[in-house]
Formats: C-alpha cells, structure tokens, sequence
C-alpha cells in the first residue's frame, strides 16, 4: 500500500513537472565577458562585479578559466552560472546559463529553458510584438510546432535547438508584455498535426507573393514537412545582388564564375537546380538552398531569383525574404489585419488547424 501511494506521487509529481528544452544561445565563443547582479559561480565571486570566461590552452587541452577583479579560477569543460539580469554586452541573457567547451578549442552558452518560456522569446526574437494579435498567436504555434518536433527528432547532440535562425531566433526577455502573454497562453499546448504526428513547424518572413513551397522541393527531405499555398497576401519584398564573378567563385568553390544556369525551378519559382561554371570549364550543381547558403542568407534573400551576367559582374533579382516553406510571416500580418483568426492562418499555410498536445498541456508545477 505505501509503495502504491509513492507510486501515485512520483506519477503526480511526473506530470506537474515543467518541460524543458536546452538551447544554445551563443557559440564558438573565446571569451566572454558577463555582467549581472547577485552573480553565482562555482566559485566566490563579489556578486556585482563582472566576471569574464576564457578558454585557456594547456599541455592536458583547454579549459574553461572564470576571471574574476584579480582572481582567476580553472575549471574543467564545463562551467554554471546563474545571476539576475545577466547580460553579455547589450543582450539578456537567462538567469541562468550553463558554459561548455568545445572541440575546436572554443565554447557553447547554453540554456535549459522552460518549454513555453522559450516559445515566448522566440515570438519576441520572430515578429514585432506590434503585429496584429492573431499573427502572434499563429507564429506561437508554429515555434511550438518547431521546438516540440525537434525534442522528438533530435538534430544536435549536446543541444535541443539553437537560438539563430538556423532554427527560430530567441530572444531573452525580461519585461512582460500583456499581447505576448495573451499570444502565448491562447494557443498553450496547441501545436500542428497530421496523422496525430507533429509537423516540423518551418516559417519564413515573406514568400515573395509567389506562394510558398514544399519542404521537399527546397531541400529535397522532409516530406512531413511539406506544404504548397498561394500568398496573395504578401507584401512581396524585391531585392537584387550584383556580386563580381570571382567573388562568386570564392563562395563556391570554383574559380571566377563564367555561367549559372538554372535548369530546375518549384512549382512556386524558386530556384531547385542550378549548374555553376567557371573560367576553367569546371562544373558544379547547386540547390537554391545551397546557393544562399554559401552566398550568405542575408544577400542572396530568398531562392525566388533570377540571374544574368553583366560583364564581370552577376546580377540576381528575387522577391521575398526567407527558405518560402510554411508560414509566411507578413502574409499571416495580412490575413490578420483582415480579420482572420490564428486558427485560419493556420489553416492556410499548413492545411491543418491548431490541436493540443496532450504532453505540453499538462499543468507546469508553478503555473497551476
Ligand atoms: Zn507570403
């Protein structure tokens, strides 16, 4: 009979335990230099000075060193750290963070958050909290959608997801704010489904007004993830890159670039396939995912592009910001300024509607 009633309290206290997610807030550091109030380490540190970590280099490899005024203290490949207002240059971080080295003789910061803690700061780090409410709340369920299918499919080893937009950006907040709470707490525990199976959750912030893609076409995997719509509602952004041949050539490993030819292109116009050629009559293949990849993401803004060449240098013309595949950000800012609910957004972009998870709709202890 006792161990029956340890049994029903481990199972309840099982449940009302909040689910945490670990995400890496900055990598390959060499140093850093953190401020904060009442500053706990391993070691005694004056609680409202600065404390500064390095990675020092010894014949045994390198170790994690904590600098503290005069004070200095080797620590082995990892390092705690908790402080209220915690803050490396002009960004918050959680109040408490966990410093790992790396094999390339550098070093991770990382954080175990609370699940809807973190889905809070990613619609902080992903959308201005201006937009409209419903937008809010379509962008809350697909960074669950996101953080919930990676808990289960892991894509790193030593972290859930990174905080950049190599997954979704986050961004610690310590301020509260009533539209981002109400975005948070109307859509809790409700993430997207198909066949009682999340989906991956992909967005992007403008599809270019030429509707968006499949998972499968940009980056020829994720077929769970896939979705096609159209995007009358994007404000369509257009851009153009010129970038000189040889530069290009660096970027992708060839010499200076004599020819692109985009042979393969989605149902939506973004580039699939391109064959690269340069001076030397070396030939190379590139997806469009590829081409911004080594490019850069932020030059080279969307796969929706043409391309000629203009003497020496290549001109590309495009529409939209972002891989084109689920939610587009500034469409679902239209379609809520026009009246529709997060449930249609939703509907539009994914096919499916919101539905809870009953795993992140348990009660979080705290929060009853
Ligand atoms: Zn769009």
């Amino acid at each position: 009979m006792r161990f029956f009633a340890f049994f029903v309290c481990l199972l309840i206290s099982l449940s009302l335990q909040a689910k945490e997610i670990r995400i890496r807030l900055l990598k390959n550091q060499s140093r850093l230099v953190l401020t904060g109030q009442d500053i706990k380490t391993p070691v005694s540190v004056d609680p409202e000075e600065r404390v500064e970590i390095r990675l020092l280099k010894g014949s045994s490899g390198a170790k994690l060193s904590l600098w503290s005024f005069n004070h200095k203290k080797i620590f082995g490949d990892s390092l705690e750290i908790e402080a209220q207002l915690l803050q490396y240059g002009q960004k918050s971080l959680p109040p408490k963070i966990h410093i790992k080295s790396r094999s390339n003789g550098r070093f991770d910061v990382l954080a175990d958050l609370d699940f809807e803690d973190y889905i809070e700061g990613v619609v902080v780090g992903e959308m201005p909290l201006s937009w409209p409410i419903e937008s809010l709340k379509a962008q809350a369920v697909a960074a669950r959608t996101y953080a919930y299918y990676h808990l289960q499919n892991k894509k790193y080893k030593t972290f859930d997801l990174d905080s950049s937009q190599m997954d979704q950006v986050y961004r610690y907040s310590e301020s509260p704010n009533d539209r981002l709470s109400l975005a948070i707490d109307d859509t809790k525990g409700l993430i997207l489904k198909k066949n009682n199976k999340p989906l991956i959750g992909f967005f992007h912030s403008d599809c270019g007004g030429g509707g968006t893609d499949s998972a499968l076409s940009v980056w020829n995997t994720h077929e769970e993830g896939s979705s096609t719509t159209t995007c009358p509602f994007s404000p369509g952004l257009q851009w153009t890159l010129q970038v000189e041949a040889k530069v290009l050539g660096e970027s992708l490993g060839l010499d200076s670039i004599e020819r692109i030819t985009i042979e393969k292109t989605s149902t939506s116009g973004r580039v699939f396939l391109a064959e690269v050629q340069d001076e030397k009559g070396q030939k190379k293949n590139f997806s469009g995912s590829e081409l911004r990849s080594h490019i850069g993401y932020g030059k080279l803004k969307s796969a929706a592009f043409k391309v000629i060449k203009a003497g020496s240098l290549f001109l590309f013309r495009g529409q939209g910001f972002g891989h084109g595949v689920g939610l587009c950000q500034w469409g679902a800012r239209t379609m809520a300024e026009k009246g529709a609910t997060f449930q249609q957004i939703l509907r539009h972009y994914y096919h499916v509607e919101a539905s809870p998870e009953t795993e992140l709709a348990k009660p979080i202890l705290g929060k009853l």
